[in-house]
């Protein structure tokens, strides 16, 4: 009989097909992204932040994951001398095994505490909790109380990070609550494996509930890159027509209710057709008022809060570009980048930002963003933090407007955007020779990672780092205002 890890085990309750391909199809696995790889690590650094609350425990963390047995003997012998703490607390019974990230001993209670890197508890924490909770208690240790330690959203970070950061949520009622559902799926499931036949099980909404899966590429392959899942907002949607055997958006009959946008995508298959609404585009882009200021930040959010006074997850600024279009043609630019070092070096970047900020704009003229809500709530945090200069800061939201409603709202599409209204969606289309190909950075994910690990670094990870962050947000706000051009020209 196969024997399940904690993994396999949330795996299989996934899908049981996708716990078999786990056992027989491993060749189908496709390798680890960075973006996978970026969550594993996050998750490590929390996992040894959490030990620091939990100080001087022993380790049981295996040196060989193909022979666990040196763990599991460890992890015995210390409960039965009655230490404390463990870290990665290593336990097998019934053809399963588990690792507890901290097993702890308070006064007369074992608290099981598993580490996450969310902000609260999910329902898939649940699942493997009680799974965990399963093999602890077959294995002769049930613990007394099981704990999700998560992130404490509403932490403030003063100094040195504190206990304050993590939050432990008692789930032992719903680990308890759980236990015969886990004995029987866990039956069921090893013996699916007994079979050496592929499972038939149809695609669905698991396929990416609660993680996307690793065989989607297998599974999926009937099903276009681009398909009625791709529908604009299409929610349901596209399951329905699944059902009915469509799966082109140009398949979708005429008498299938669509969205205004979604009818766009389907025109835009079937006649390779751009719509644009000019009087729209006008009532929205005419009453602007010169000169422009086309404005974008860049932002950090890490997990960890890495400068005083923010919270983790924080959506934090540290670099912004500005062009500045004049109503005859003049184009100027200006752009703000923080230096890594003083995020933790006591100098303050937000400041020296608002400082620039103060410089670079003049008291007229409209602010043109893409996506407002995010630019005017990093400025009213700005305007929060820096009460000095909050009339500054909320005088330039009121002058805040957006691109982005000509595209979302369907006003202007042609069929390169698919089902997206966003910048580098909507840029290719218009000016297919303006790219961001040929810069080093070519989004706001890279280049917000590649900042954070500078602030982490003490300084820039690389030497011409600098240099591209400053290229990727200069393209940024360029883009805008060639999109804005565009539409000036066709209304
Ligand atoms: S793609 Fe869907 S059906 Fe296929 S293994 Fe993954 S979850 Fe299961």
């Amino acid at each position: 009989m196969k024997t399940l890890s904690k993994s396999k085990f949330v795996s299989g309750i996934q899908c049981d097909k996708k716990l078999w391909f786990d056992f027989y199809r491993k060749d189908l696995k496709l390798p680890t992204d960075d973006q996978t790889q970026a969550v594993f690590d996050l998750g490590h650094r929390i996992g040894i932040l959490a030990q620091e609350i939990f100080p001087n425990g022993k380790d049981a963390t295996p040196e060989d994951y193909s022979n666990l047995k040196p763990s599991i003997g460890s992890t015995q012998k210390w409960i039965s001398e009655k230490v404390e703490t463990i870290y990665e607390a290593t336990f097998s019974a019934k053809n399963t095994f588990c690792m507890l990230d901290i097993l702890h001993r308070n006064d007369d209670e074992v608290w099981a505490i598993e580490v996450k890197s969310s902000t609260s508890v999910k329902d898939y924490h649940f699942t493997d909790a009680s799974l965990q909770y399963f093999v602890m208690k077959n294995a002769g240790v049930a613990p007394d109380r099981f704990f999700i330690m998560h992130i404490n959203n509403q932490y403030l970070k003063q100094g040195e990070l504190t206990s304050e950061l993590f939050t432990l949520t008692d789930i032992t009622v719903q680990v308890l609550a759980n236990q015969d559902w886990v004995a029987e799926n866990l039956d069921r499931l090893l013996k699916m494996l007994e079979i050496e036949q592929e499972p038939v099980l149809e695609i669905g909404g698991h396929c990416s509930d609660p993680f996307g899966c690793d065989y989607a590429h297998h599974c999926w392959k009937h099903v276009p890159a681009y398909s009625v899942f791709n529908l604009y907002r299409g929610g349901k949607k596209g399951w329905n027509l699944y059902e009915q055997s469509i799966l082109k958006i140009e398949d979708i009959p005429d008498n299938f209710a669509l969205t205004h946008f979604q009818n766009l995508q389907r025109n835009g298959l079937k006649n390779d057709e751009t719509y644009l609404d000019k009087i729209a585009i006008k009532n929205i882009i005419s009453r602007w008022e010169f000169p422009l200021y086309f404005f974008d930040f860049e932002t950090i959010f890490p997990a960890i809060p890495v400068l005083n006074g923010t919270r983790p997850y924080q959506q934090v600024p540290f670099q912004y570009s500005l062009h500045i279009l004049e109503e005859d043609g003049k184009l100027t630019h200006k752009e703000f980048l923080a230096n890594p070092e003083d995020f933790s070096n006591g100098e303050n970047p937000l400041k020296q930002m608002v400082e620039q900020l103060k410089k670079d704009f003049g008291d007229k003229g409209n602010i043109v963003t893409y996506n407002q809500s995010f630019e005017i709530l990093r400025l009213k945090e700005l305007a929060q933090r820096f009460p000095e200069d909050a009339d500054f800061l909320y005088s330039l939201v009121e002058r805040v407007v957006d691109l982005l409603p000509v595209f979302q709202g369907g006003y202007c599409y042609f069929p390169a955007m698919k089902n997206s209204a966003s910048i580098k969606a909507v840029l290719p289309a218009i000016a297919p020779d303006f790219t961001y190909e040929n810069l080093e950075i070519q989004d706001g994910g890279s280049a917000s990672s590649l900042f954070h690990q500078s602030i982490e670094n003490g300084n820039f990870t690389d030497e011409n780092l600098r240099e591209n962050l400053l290229k990727y947000c200069e393209r940024d706000t360029l883009a805008m205002v060639i999109i804005y051009q565009f539409l000036v020209k066709v209304i």
